[in-house]
């Protein structure tokens, strides 16, 4: 057995929000033949499967959870493949970090990601979000989607059969458990100077605006349609307010931050309030961007 098998690990020490409980066990798929081992797994385990990434965008009760939190832990890449017309096309693992992957397309001089500067995470989970900022959307990046599921085993799909909405990804009739394993994308040919230049720029904007060092899980609650959900949490008088501790950040409405020693609970009580307010004041209904598991 290659899988890796982690009993009763800490959801505060693998989210970025820093809470939550456990979880009955952590299974940690190193290579590509381990997915075998895994479908076996799955087929003999009764706990709830859950695919995690870097966990920056989780928000996990402070109680045990019957799950098997499922990590892809390739270390290869990220590689270039082939020039295609004017594009480089470039391929990642899905364990590759989102950052690390804009570092490396950084010192190449590969140009398309430095909106996305300063999201954390895994290259797998910004499929699976969807992530953007700044009007650019990582599934507009991808080619291909190599994913695997038991059922189905690896196989790549062209990005064009999938479809990637707001902090969504779904790809025909697959279900949940579909895992993403490794992504080719698209990227212009630039120089590293101006890529870095752009970087530095998306993250001098977002350091001005976003508690960025401050543990929390990015934006709690998605823009409701054509408006913002941090603009509609701060005409609710929510920026700064703190129940125990955690807080609506007093830098930006829409960011959950704790504050050290806050709990999950704290944080369900302080989303509960946001929804309330805003749905009082301005009749709009918030959604949770944060995945509550
Ligand atoms: C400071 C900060 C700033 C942020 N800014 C932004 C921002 O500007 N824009 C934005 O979109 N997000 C932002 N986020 C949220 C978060 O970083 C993104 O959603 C990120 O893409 C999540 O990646 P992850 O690996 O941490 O996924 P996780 O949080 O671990 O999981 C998120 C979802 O992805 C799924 N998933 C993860 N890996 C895989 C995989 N291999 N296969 C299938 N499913 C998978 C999980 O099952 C889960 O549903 C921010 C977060 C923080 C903490």
């Amino acid at each position: 057995m290659t899988l890796e098998l982690r009993k009763n690990p800490s959801l505060a020490e693998m989210t970025t929000l820093r809470l939550g409980g456990t979880a009955e066990v952590e299974v940690v798929v190193r290579e590509e033949h381990d997915l075998d081992e895994l479908a076996e797994f799955l087929v003999h385990e009764t706990l709830r499967p859950f695919v995690i990434g870097c966990g920056s965008n989780l928000l996990a009760p402070d109680t045990h959870l019957d799950m098997a939190l499922l990590r892809m832990a390739a270390v290869s890449g990220p590689d270039r493949v082939e020039k295609r017309g004017d594009k480089m096309i470039v391929r990642a693992n899905a364990a590759q970090r989102l950052p690390g992957l804009l570092g490396w397309a950084q010192k190449a001089g590969f140009s398309g990601m430095e909106n996305l500067t300063g999201i954390p995470g895994s290259v797998g989970g910004a499929v699976a979000m969807n992530a953007g900022s700044y009007g650019t959307e990582f599934g507009e990046l991808l080619t291909r989607v190599r994913l695997w599921s038991p059922m189905q085993g690896l196989e790549w799909v062209d990005a064009s059969e999938c479809s990637f909405g707001y902090r969504s990804f779904s790809c025909g009739s697959r279900s949940g458990k579909t895992i993403v394993w490794e992504v080719e994308l698209a990227l212009d040919e630039s120089s590293p100077k101006a890529v870095r230049k752009a970087m530095q720029a998306t993250y001098k904007k977002k350091q001005s605006t976003q508690p960025v060092t401050a543990k929390s899980a990015g934006c709690v609650f998605k823009n409701p349609e054509s408006k913002s959900a941090g603009m509609l949490l701060d005409s609710a008088g929510l920026k700064g307010v703190r129940i125990g501790g955690m807080a609506f950040s007093d830098i930006h409405a829409n960011f959950l931050v704790n504050l050290g020693g806050g709990t999950s609970d704290e944080a369900m009580e302080l989303l509960q309030l946001g929804r309330d307010k805003v749905k009082e004041q301005f009749g709009v209904t918030l959604e949770t961007e944060v995945i509550v598991l």
